[in-house]
């Protein structure tokens, strides 16, 4: 006898889409397959009518982060005892964060303190990039194979500071030097860099310039981001991980200069995946002018429409693996609160729309497959960052991570349909077809509209990312 069966659904899986039962015993998947009415469980859930798709991984989430565009205070978003709430209403089932390794502390110091952070905290299941900025000293970057092999095989790395050097901001460029270190040792050790590719020499300049001849206004975020520092610094990036040998994750792509970079690379067989936001696919610069239209930004910044559409292209198509929201949840006010190109809050609110935004622009508006669904939603995220098979597909000895999906919801949400700070920036959207049902590990965390689950059920998963994905673009 079985713990749980889910019945009736049309299941996605990577040999296909068919109505299945799964079924599941304890905590991981063991059946999936056409219905067997002998089959006895504990618990059936009905799933008619819906879709079931491997419960959704956020690859890209600051919680608990210091909100660094306001130097002045100590202000840090909200933690994981409240943002992984909504995580689990929108479908979620892990998501990825952060631990930031400064010159003054080193990989296994921070890592202990971010551990600790997120224990009995999150709703959801989690692990940590790691996050190397400024001057660090050698030593650490002889602690990557130890990290590696801990399980946290991901390193991320800003090519840029997105914002003006400020005496109260901690550094988060790391210098090409020290990039190409790392990507040697990740290479050496199999893990992965995480990269937010920026020009610093085009991006420092148009601050510097647009402060001269005062256009200062946040509404030309565009213009000081722009899709000339996207190409410089994804094209010097991969150039620089081929010199080493190194696979590379591009963060938040958000321009067309950024996809086609991507593309030609892989083109080349060089083990390169872009992430994009669906901030970055949906809404464009213009949208910086309406009333609330900085809920929209983060750094690097919003594009124009020709951008969204090479989003979309490589999202239905291959040259983008995934989607992910560089979640920031703070209040409304708080995301408000800068004006300028050199203060706007950055970050997204955005974690629990997610797997229904793109659901509803990607499957509904332009013709994506099912398959191509999970893919960007779950799959290729486990695969690229090493939590799969555990994570990312419903299939026998996985995890049973699921999200059942209702494509007959229509509606605008509002307010009502988040659970997460004082305002979601997707108010006021029209989505056919919601997350209603999520299950993490057997149990089903979100139903009917409701949390069964606390604080403290989301577990740390360790990650180990297999070699092909590190060989050549396999995802
Ligand atoms: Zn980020």
């Amino acid at each position: 006898m079985l713990d749980l069966i889910i019945r009736g659904g049309r299941v996605v899986t990577p040999q296909g889409v068919g109505d299945w039962t799964i079924g599941v015993q304890g905590e991981r998947i063991v059946w999936v397959g056409l219905d067997d009415p002998s089959l006895q469980a504990g618990r059936v859930i009905e799933a008619a009518g819906k879709i079931v798709v491997p419960g959704g991984i956020e690859p890209h989430a600051h919680l608990a982060s210091l909100v660094t565009m306001h130097p002045g205070g100590r202000e840090f978003t909200l933690g994981p005892e409240e943002d992984t709430v909504g995580m689990a209403f929108g479908g979620v089932t892990t998501h990825i964060d952060f631990c930031f390794v400064h010159p003054k502390t080193d990989i296994p110091a921070a890592l202990d303190h971010r551990r600790k952070r997120w224990e009995g905290a999150s709703v959801v299941d989690y692990s940590f990039h790691l996050a190397l900025g400024g001057a660090l000293p050698l030593k650490i970057f002889d602690q990557i194979g130890d990290a590696i092999a801990e399980g946290f095989p991901s390193f991320k790395v800003f090519t840029n500071e997105t914002l003006p050097p400020h005496p109260h901001r901690l550094p988060f460029k790391l210098d090409f030097g020290r990039i190409e270190l790392a990507m040697t040792r990740a290479a050496r050790h199999g893990g992965i860099m995480v990269v937010h590719a920026e020009d610093d020499d085009i991006v420092q300049f148009n601050y510097e310039r647009f402060r001269e001849e005062g256009r200062t206004e946040g509404a030309n975020l565009h213009l000081v981001h722009n899709k000339l520092s996207e190409r410089l610094a994804f094209t010097r990036t991969i150039q620089t991980a081929h010199a080493t040998g190194a696979g590379v994750y591009f963060v938040h792509t958000s321009a067309r200069e950024g996809v086609e970079a991507v593309n030609e690379a892989r083109g080349h067989n060089l083990p390169i995946y872009a992430e994009t936001l669906h901030h970055y696919a949906c809404f464009s610069a213009d949208d910086y002018r309406q009333p609330r239209g900085f809920c929209y930004h983060t750094y690097p910044s919003l594009k124009t429409a020709d951008d969204n559409r090479a989003l979309w292209q490589g999202l239905v198509g291959d040259a983008v693996s995934t989607t992910a929201t560089d979640e920031f949840p703070t209040s409304l006010a708080l995301k408000l609160r800068g004006k300028r190109i050199d203060d706007v809050t950055g970050g997204n609110l955005g974690a629990e729309a997610r797997m229904g935004i793109v659901y509803t622009e990607g499957v509904v508006n332009r013709g994506m497959s099912l398959e191509r669904y999970a893919a960007v939603t779950s799959t290729n995220a486990a695969r690229i960052l090493g939590l799969y098979p555990r994570k990312g597909v419903i299939a026998p000895g996985s995890d049973a991570d699921l999200a059942i999906i209702d494509p007959a919801i229509d509606k605008t949400l509002t307010r009502e349909d988040f659970h997460v700070s004082d305002y979601s920036p997707w108010e006021g959207w029209r989505v056919r077809g919601w997350p209603v049902t999520t299950i993490l590990r057997g149990v089903p965390i979100v139903e009917n509209g409701r949390l069964h689950a606390g604080p403290g059920f989301g577990q740390l998963v360790k990650r180990k990312i297999d070699p092909v994905i590190l060989r050549r673009p396999a995802s």
